[in-house]
């Protein structure tokens, strides 16, 4: 039997999604906010049951962002699915969904930047993408403020983003709270990313590399091995996979800070390696 889920509003203007989310404060409701760049998966649908978890509402945006894609980005090739995307949310129970188009976001005139330091600048995805954190900051500051949500839920799939979004919240006074969710990943440990779909079969089978290098190299350094042999060798094996690699570092989980010894700090080890034309980016916990 299949279940045909009622569709859920779709909104486009700024102006509706306030009246929505003002029509359901007025009650006295808790709202979730989940912002996305759409071609959604169960990774997305994580974030979605945390904010159910925290919230009366949900609801999701769907925008692919201009201003975060560099020159040489896939922003043209980027998947748009909007139309799967909504009944997937419908499926899902999410109250509402907002997908503005470019011309809402950044109108005629627009004239504005946000700059975040701190963990924007830490030499990791900053230094490979130098224009990629300033159009998040914006965005995100925007959407924050439009849904004027109670809790917003971001993933650790993206960590220095999430970083970088709590230090925004913090220093512009937005007092939707942020919190991080896990990364959902696939069986073989791949973590799940909309540009998973770039692969080939080939660099799909291959890929798996990164978070097997990222276990291993989690469980070396626990076990208390020096943190640069450990990472010399996880560079090793994620070469020897065929990807080219952009940094692959153990940092302090909090501020990004380079770190020599395990003792100082909490540690998160990151990646960002380049595959064929496709490039993926992971993170855990040591
Ligand atoms: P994106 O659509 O790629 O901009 O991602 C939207 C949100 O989903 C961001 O907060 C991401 O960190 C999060 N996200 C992306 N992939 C995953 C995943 N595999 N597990 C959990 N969250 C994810």
């Amino acid at each position: 039997m299949s279940i045909v889920s009622a569709p859920i509003p779709s909104v486009h203007s700024i102006a509706e999604l306030r009246r929505r989310v003002g029509s359901w404060r007025a009650r006295g409701e808790r709202i979730g906010f989940v912002p996305t760049m759409g071609a959604l998966h169960e990774g997305h649908f994580s974030l979605v049951d945390e904010a159910r978890r925290r919230a009366d509402r949900v609801v999701v945006s769907v925008f692919v962002n201009p201003a975060q894609f560099g020159p040489s980005e896939d922003f043209d090739k980027y998947p748009r699915t909007l139309e799967a995307d909504v009944e997937k949310l419908a499926s899902a129970r999410v109250d509402l969904c907002f997908a503005p188009s470019v011309e809402d976001v950044y109108p005629p005139g627009f004239a504005t930047s946000v700059k975040v330091g701190g963990p924007a600048e830490t030499d990791l995805e900053d230094r490979f993408r130098p224009t990629h954190f300033a159009g998040v900051a914006v965005v995100v500051a925007k959407l924050l403020n439009q849904a004027a949500a109670d809790v917003a839920v971001f993933g650790e799939k993206d960590y220095q983003q999430l970083l970088i979004i709590r230090r925004l919240a913090r220093d512009l006074d937005i007092s939707t709270e942020i919190v991080g969710a896990p990364t959902l990943r696939e069986s073989d440990g791949l973590a799940m990313s909309s540009r998973n779909i770039y692969l080939s079969k080939e660099e799909r089978a291959a890929a798996p590399a990164l978070y097997r290098a990222l276990t291993k190299a989690a469980r070396l350094i626990g076990e208390g091995e020096p943190i640069g042999h450990v990472m010399g060798e996880a560079r090793e094996d994620v070469a020897a996979a065929g990807f080219a690699i952009d940094y692959l570092e153990a940092r302090h989980a909090e501020t990004l800070a380079r770190i020599a010894r395990r003792q100082e700090g909490p540690v998160r080890l990151l990646v960002a390696a380049r595959i064929g034309t496709t490039r993926l980016i992971d993170n855990i916990a040591v």
